[in-house]
């Protein structure tokens, strides 16, 4: 069996090798690091064990050892392993390392490079690393070494030398100190530094000066890894080539609540308009058995929620069994959720609420009808249907619990810019394990029946969405945050 030793790029997923997608839609186990983009591991199979060697619980790195541990012993097993590091796995990577103690042990290894941070994160601040007439070779450093101390293993004097561009990796708590030791060996104070933070993601953030002032700029600015500083003549290049927007909620954290398996498409659409999300789903959806009664009886079929749709698809042997009845879906998530199950639902009211789905109804007779919905759930739609003379059954296929919050999750979204709320459910269970959001906290609604939640306990929405869908919440969301600059 072949380590595939493979480099994710910088941060924009589509930055991703072909060939990096590639192996990782085939791995048994993929072992990541922190910074991998968004949604790297997005076409990984259902069954594939999914290690994030980044990090323990809040922050802490898995120690190297540990890592090489778990390499060979997936190896060993036969089992077809990703090692997926952010950027180029040969630069700063430590995937030198691995690869000596893979063939230490006599175990095949290949090399898939990826976009380096040095470069990706240059091109998206608007800087070549080389030009003709202004640099001629770059350089790449690793600015993590204390460079006061005897060990360290950076030549200043020859680095400052190096007639050509400086990337530093890693150096930007050690920025006056390379600052200084570079003007020391020559290089003029006057000369142009960029620092790109979290650079090709879309809250990359790019700040500017001179070997004089960077250190002063960065700390004034909060400048925070991940950074590449590029010390040289094309870091003056920024201004007049600078290309990447930063996304609309760059600058902004924004808090997910909903249920974790829901939770990352919202995220991650909330993270390509540059948030930064926390994820800290209050709710957990938790299915309940049931069992699909002969439909050919009934002449209304109504599904409630894409958790719903999806249950109810589970529960489906045969697609014909729902050809009898009308079927209607309250929301577009919902009739969606159907379509993947190559259901096409014939009623989808204009609002995304049960008396929207009333009002559809008005002019049909309905004799019979199942509605396939949460446990607990308003009853706005059978009562009604009831009401006009229908005998209407319930469906249970899913119950929405408690998940609870760990303390990373809570502390961070305690600190979120704005708290977003897609359910009843979701208010009641977050505010049970996290309590109020702080004052200043912007707090978000999917629609109407979500803020009657917040309402409830005491809590006045900032922002609700005008169409109650995810799509509906980004846009109010981004609508917001425009209006009120941060
Ligand atoms: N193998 C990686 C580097 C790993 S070392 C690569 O080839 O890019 C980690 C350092 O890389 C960070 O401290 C930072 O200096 C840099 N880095 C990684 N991703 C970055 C990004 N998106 N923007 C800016 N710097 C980044």
């Amino acid at each position: 069996m072949t380590v595939y030793l493979v480099g994710a790029g910088p941060g924009d997923p589509g930055l991703m090798t072909a060939r990096s997608l590639e192996l990782i839609a085939r791995a048994d186990v993929v072992l990541y690091d922190r910074l991998i983009p968004d949604g790297a591991l997005a076409g990984a199979r259902a069954d594939a064990e999914l290690v994030d060697v980044g990090k323990i619980g809040g922050g802490r790195q898995v120690p190297q050892e540990a890592t090489n541990e778990l390499l060979l012993e997936h190896a060993r097993a036969g089992r077809e392993v990703v090692r997926l590091k952010g950027g180029d796995p040969f630069v700063f990577g430590r995937g030198g390392e691995e690869a000596q103690l893979l063939r230490a042990e006599g175990l095949d290894f290949e090399v898939v490079p990826g976009v380096t941070a040095g470069v990706a994160a240059s091109a998206y601040a608007g800087i070549p690393v080389t030009q003709r007439g202004l640099a001629a070779a770059v350089a790449f450093v690793t600015g993590h070494e204390d460079p006061d101390k005897p060990e360290t293993q950076i030549d200043w004097p020859a680095l400052a030398a190096f007639p050509g561009t400086l990337v530093f990796y890693m150096g930007v708590r050690q920025l006056e100190r390379i600052a200084a030791q570079l003007v020391a060996g020559g290089r003029p104070a006057s000369e142009p530094v960029a620092i790109v933070q979290r650079g090709t993601f879309a809250d990359q953030r790019v700040v500017g000066g001179t070997l004089a002032d960077i250190a002063g700029v960065a700390a004034e600015a909060g400048v925070r890894a991940p950074a590449i500083t590029v010390v040289g003549a094309v870091a003056g290049l920024r201004e007049e080539l600078a290309w990447f927007a930063a996304g609309p909620l760059a600058g902004r954290s924004v808090a997910v609540t909903r249920a974790r398996a829901q939770a990352s498409a919202l995220a991650g659409r909330l993270r390509a308009l540059g948030a930064s999300v926390v994820e800290a789903p209050a709710i957990r959806i938790e299915p309940i058995a049931a069992e699909l009664p002969d439909l050919a009886d009934f002449d209304l079929l109504c599904v409630t929620s894409p958790n719903g749709a999806r249950r109810l698809l589970e529960l489906v042997p045969d697609a014909r069994a729902l050809a009898g009845p009308a079927i209607a879906a309250i929301g577009p998530g919902t009739a969606a959720a159907l379509r993947a199950g190559g259901i096409a639902a014939d009623i989808v009211p204009p609002r995304a609420v049960a008396e929207s789905l009333v009002e559809e109804l008005a002019g049909r007779t309905v004799r019979r009808a199942l509605v396939a919905r949460a446990e607990q759930a308003r009853d706005v739609l059978p009562d009604a249907l009831r009401e006009r003379g229908a005998q209407v059954e319930i469906l249970a296929l899913y119950r929405t619990v408690a998940e609870p919050l760990d303390a990373a999750a809570h502390e961070a979204a305690g600190a979120a810019d704005y708290v977003t709320f897609t359910s009843a459910s979701a208010v009641r269970f977050y505010l049970e394990a996290a309590g109020r959001p702080r004052d200043g906290a912007r707090i978000v609604s999917i629609g109407p029946i979500t803020s009657a939640a917040l309402r409830t306990h005491g809590l006045e929405p900032d922002v609700e969405a005008a169409e109650h869908t995810p799509d509906g919440l980004l846009a109010a969301l981004v609508a917001d945050a425009a209006a009120a600059p941060s």
